[in-house]
């Protein structure tokens, strides 16, 4: 084969590994539309194989044109790929950022090809720009809420991913750019800039493949944990987060167990959907009034439960007063006939009480209250 055949195809290995990686982000956006940063990841790989392509290939065919087109679709796909992991960290930008971002690089291009022609300064203000787009995305994904070990990596990936940019050009072009298409096609630039993007974007493509599994799995997780009819914990979730707090809480942890009263004649004389709107309804009464850090679940049928990892001597009897009264005050959404009402049993962790004993004393209370005439609190 000759020397310009190996070149070209050496050159194209890049932008097919990225059009595969594309079209995995595509199929998988297929499976989960609601992910629709999953598209600006595909349509980015789309876009730089596009421009890879445009440039190895030299279409259209005039050394400016063939700039300003692979340039702009170098930055485009760029920016459509930061945008996509802005997007799944929850911290997206504006897309007129980007907009000015591209214009501004096309600017330059523009500037040092057809008014002081310069090939070196177009090829450091492409590979800065790269470099800055992507270092600005990794300082703005610390401002993502989910900190999890998935996002530390990426973060990390990211950053090397952008800071990778600068020293590869400063070490492999210099100061002195090549003279002529083939010159710089032969460079040690080049050859070096073709390695080191397909290593660094494959690694980065990876990378977001594997938090995007890791959302996946964190959903499904957070779903079997969730009620689906209330939103609040069930059961299992209730007891993964309550019992752990607890195998470490001081005394001073106080569980809370509330059950509807009468909600059996909701059922018989209202129907088993008012009876689960009742239950929506006291699930969100609930969620107003639990503090932040405590635990709410629905752990049967009718009966919620709050565990209070902190909870001082009367406190945790007045605090079960506000919820039993803002459960009783919520306005009604189901007409005015159904009266809705809890009856609270609240019990105070002793020394190194077991979850086992707290939960069997709180039921007791809750028993003790029903049998004293209901919607009140026993403590
Ligand atoms: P008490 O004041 O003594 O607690 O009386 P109650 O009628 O609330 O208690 P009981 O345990 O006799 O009845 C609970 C009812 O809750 C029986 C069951 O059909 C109903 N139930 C349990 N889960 C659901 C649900 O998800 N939706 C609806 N609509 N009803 C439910
Ligand atoms: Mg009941
Ligand atoms: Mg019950």
């Amino acid at each position: 084969m000759d020397g310009a055949l190996v070149r070209v195809t050496l050159s194209l290995i890049a932008p097919a590994l990225l059009l595969v990686f594309g079209a995995a982000f595509f199929a998988i956006w297929f499976f989960f539309r609601r992910r629709a940063f999953l598209l600006h990841l595909a349509a980015g790989c789309a876009l730089f194989a596009v421009g890879a392509v445009s440039q190895v290939l030299y279409w259209p065919r005039d050394t400016g044109l063939n700039a300003l087109c692979s340039g702009v679709l170098y930055t485009s796909a760029a920016c459509l790929v930061v945008q996509g992991i802005l997007a799944r960290a929850g911290v997206r930008l504006p897309w007129l950022a980007f907009g000015v971002f591209t214009a501004a690089m096309m600017g330059v291009l523009w500037y040092f090809y057809y008014i002081d022609r310069n090939l070196l300064v177009r090829v450091y203000a492409l590979n800065v720009g790269m470099g800055l787009l992507f270092c600005g995305a990794a300082l703005r994904m610390r401002r993502a809420p989910r900190r999890r070990r998935v996002d530390t990596a990426l973060f990390v990936v990211v950053l090397l991913f952008g800071l990778h940019f600068l020293p590869r050009t400063l070490l492999s072009l210099g100061a002195r750019a090549p003279q002529g298409a083939l010159a710089f096609a032969d460079s040690r630039f080049w050859q070096l800039l073709q390695l080191s993007l397909a290593v660094f974007s494959v690694t980065l493509a990876i990378a977001l493949l594997v938090a995007i599994a890791a959302d996946a799995i964190d959903e499904v997780r957070s779903e079997g944990d969730r009620d689906w009819l209330t939103g609040v914990y069930n059961r299992r979730g209730f007891e993964a987060r309550a019992r752990p707090q607890h195998a470490h809480a001081r005394a001073g942890a106080a569980l809370i167990i509330c059950d509807v009263d009468h909600f059996k004649r909701v059922n018989d004389l209202h129907g088993h959907q008012s009876g689960d709107m009742v239950l929506q309804h006291v699930a969100r009464a609930l969620s107003g009034a639990v503090r932040e850090g405590d635990v709410l679940g629905r752990i049967g049928g009718e009966e919620f439960a709050i565990y209070l990892p902190d909870a001082a001597g009367t406190e945790a009897r007045a605090y079960a007063e506000r919820l039993r009264r803002a459960v009783q005050d919520a306005p009604r959404i189901l007409g005015a006939e159904i009266s809705v009402t809890i009856s609270v049993g609240v019990a105070q962790a002793g020394q190194a009480e077991t979850w086992e004993s707290l939960f069997r004393r709180a039921d007791g209370k809750l028993y003790q209250a029903k049998h004293a005439g209901r919607n009140q609190v026993v403590a």
